[in-house]
């Protein structure tokens, strides 16, 4: 199994317009942070986390030429403005995008891309399927994902797991029940948002005390404002097995 990073910063990205701060000024391209999103490569298939604003632009960076499916965490337009550029792949892959998500998240979708689900499309529309998954173990092409219901401020989010992976981004809380499907995780991706307290995100403090107690073998961290600090400076503030995730980290797993 392969996971990309394809994005690790939060809803406005890294930099941010208009900010004169030395996070959004800095050198370091670790400090350069898209809308967050990973791709997994497994089994041979290939799955993308949400598809946010920048969708495009990292399916670009990364060659992602085939792409078997989408899931989706949560409908918030960080994870969800991308969609339209499916078309793509509808064009080279002479099919429809098949998506998972829990089934609000679906109907924010619809909403939002109104146009692609009418009885008579405008021709190049893009060509989705929808697929509603609960709080339960879900198979696409074979692959087995294990959805963990994590709460964002009032709204659940799905974080997901693929054998001994696990992601988890917009995240405040996780209920004893579903922390107990992280256990056993080699690798945790984690949402952290800053070191100042959030009304709807883990602040770096949260994170680390959710993974310590997890104890993972390695965890990242994800969804990463420019409040939270120089990428290289908060690195070092770190136990030894968590780091801050960066645009087109790879991680390879057995
Ligand atoms: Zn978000
Ligand atoms: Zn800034
Ligand atoms: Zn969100």
């Amino acid at each position: 199994m392969q996971i990309t990073f394809l994005g690790t910063g939060t809803s406005q990205g890294v930099p941010v317009i208009a900010c004169g701060c030395e996070v959004c000024q800095s050198l370091d391209f670790r400090d350069k942070r898209l809308r967050v999103s990973i791709h997994i490569e497994v089994d041979g298939k290939r799955f993308v986390v949400d598809t946010g604003p920048d969708f495009r632009q990292q399916m670009l960076r990364e060659r992602v030429n085939n792409l078997d499916a989408i899931l989706f965490t949560h409908e918030h337009k960080d994870h969800t403005a991308g969609l339209d550029d499916v078309r793509a792949y509808n064009f080279f892959q002479k099919r429809d995008m098949p998506i998972y998500a829990r089934k609000h998240v679906l109907e924010q979708i619809k909403q939002e891309f109104h146009y692609a689900f009418t009885e008579i499309k405008y021709p190049g529309t893009p060509q989705i399927t929808l697929n509603e998954i609960i709080n339960e173990p879900f198979q696409v092409e074979g692959v087995t994902f294990t959805p963990i219901e994590v709460m964002h401020m009032k709204l659940p989010v799905f974080g997901f797991r693929v054998h001994d992976f696990a992601y988890v981004t917009d995240v405040n809380f996780i209920s004893e029940i579903e922390m107990k499907k992280l256990e056993g995780c080699k690798v945790i991706v984690m949402g952290a948002l800053r070191k100042e307290k959030h009304l709807s995100h883990y602040t770096l403090a949260e994170a680390v005390e959710v993974l310590e107690k997890i104890a993972p073998e390695q965890a990242y961290l994800t969804h990463i404002s420019h409040q939270m600090g120089l990428h290289r400076e908060v690195e070092q503030e770190l136990p030894a097995f968590i780091k801050l995730a960066y645009d087109g980290l790879v991680l390879k797993l057995d």
